[in-house]
């Protein structure tokens, strides 16, 4: 789960990772007031959204005056801002954050991940900071700097030191900076984080060390450990699709195909797009109804991938082991006396109690294409998209 800036500056605040003075709003009057009540006479006023790259595109304004503000959070709110990050549909603005504007002598980047090589957190930093850290790699290799966390000692104070020197940080900040970076890897570890990101980490004219912006992505599976990270979450910046499953405990991943998949296992989800690609077929999407499904959970399932407009045909590809294909077959049965699915549904099932799930397919009088084998299946369901898109020229194909 991804939150806002002004909630992981929040978040790393408590950390001790100084920010600079701020206030939410959530409209252009607002945005004004905050600012006068903050006083002085240069603010910045930011767009909230999960992305970055908001500064080229015009989601970062400096501004001198209440009324500057108000005027360009006016062209902000409601809109949709569209970053490199964001995809050509954009994210909309619904909160701006606005910052007294701080006099900037360098621009560092900071960023904590998961190494998956090395099993560890992994410290990367460059003196180029303001860039993209994808850009730094590409022109700086050579400025950056890493440094990976042994998890039973923690972050070592002689390496947050190494870091900063490495930086180039002047001798009398560098206690600033190892406060910095304790901060953001307490924050990281003890908050089940997955990635946190300060671009640009600043020096001021008056040698304060600021996060003028902060990213903070958190581990799904950890978020029950962490209401108050939880509650966090701002659907308004999802898919509304995955928002949708994530409410009904689904793995839902939207794509941009036209064959809605309802799989059993992210294993057998992808062998099930591939199948679907090889008979020249697109996917609309990765549902995972996991395993022990109910037949309610599979009327969900099946409810969530009809709502999506694109969705032109339906494969569903269980391979039971721990679930049951009659309780499948029972919430496949369920869901299409109940919503209404005028797409073709293909059903593939295998393994525990087979039988009697085809018995429930068969005896249902439903519609339903079958198969056996996964090939077929995919097979089947593009040919029975296909003409399906010829009978009805209105249907998109991909
Ligand atoms: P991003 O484009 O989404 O990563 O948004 P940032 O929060 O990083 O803002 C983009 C750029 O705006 C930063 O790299 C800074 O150069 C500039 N910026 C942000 N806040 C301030 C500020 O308080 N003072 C000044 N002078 N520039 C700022
Ligand atoms: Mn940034």
């Amino acid at each position: 789960m991804d939150i806002h800036e002004y909630q992981a500056k929040e978040v790393l605040s408590n950390f001790g990772v100084a920010v600079p003075q701020g206030a939410l709003a959530y409209s252009p009057e607002q945005a004004a007031y905050r600012a006068r009540e903050m006083g002085g006479d240069r603010w910045v006023v930011k767009a909230q959204v999960h992305a970055g790259g908001r500064g080229k595109a015009g989601g970062v304004k400096v501004c001198d005056s209440d009324a500057e503000i108000q005027a360009a959070t006016e062209g902000m709110f409601g809109q949709k801002l569209v970053t490199h990050q964001t995809g050509p549909e954009g994210k909309g603005i619904y909160r701006v954050y606005v910052e007294a504007a701080v006099p900037i002598d360098r621009e560092i980047y900071l960023g904590f991940v998961l190494d998956r090589t090395s099993q560890r957190v992994m410290i990367v930093a460059s003196a180029e900071g303001g860039m993209e850290i994808e850009d730094i790699s590409a022109e700086r290799p050579d400025s950056i700097v890493r440094a990976t966390v042994e998890p039973a000692v923690g972050l070592q104070e002689f390496q947050c030191r190494e870091i900063a020197f490495d930086l180039g940080i002047e001798p009398g900040m560098v206690q600033q900076m190892v406060r910095t970076l304790q901060g953001c890897y307490r924050a990281f570890t003890e908050l089940d984080a997955t990635m946190v990101e300060i671009n640009p980490l600043v020096i001021t004219g008056d040698n304060r060390i600021l996060a003028l912006d902060a990213k903070m992505t958190f581990d799904d599976n950890a978020l029950f450990r962490h209401p108050q990270i939880s509650e966090l979450r701002d659907k308004s910046q999802e898919d509304p699709r995955e928002s949708r499953a994530a409410d009904r405990g689904l793995s839902y991943v939207g794509l941009d195909g036209n064959i809605g998949c309802i799989v059993n296992g992210a294993g057998l989800a992808m062998a099930t797009m591939d199948t679907i690609k090889l008979a020249g077929g697109e996917p609309a999407n990765f549902l995972d109804i996991g395993g022990g499904a109910t037949p309610e959970r599979v009327a969900k399932a099946f409810r969530l991938v009809m709502s999506d407009k694109n969705v032109q045909a339906v494969l569903v590809n269980i391979f039971a082991g721990i679930n049951r294909c009659d309780w499948v077959a029972e919430g496949v049965v369920q869901a299409l006396r109940e919503v209404q699915v005028d797409v073709p549904v293909i059903v593939r099932l295998a393994g525990t109690n087979v039988q009697e799930g085809q018995k429930i397919l068969a005896q249902s009088g439903l519609p339903l294409i079958r198969a056996t084998t996964l090939n077929e299946a995919a097979e089947r369901a593009v040919a029975a998209w296909r003409s399906d898109v010829n009978q009805n020229p209105n249907l998109r194909a991909v």
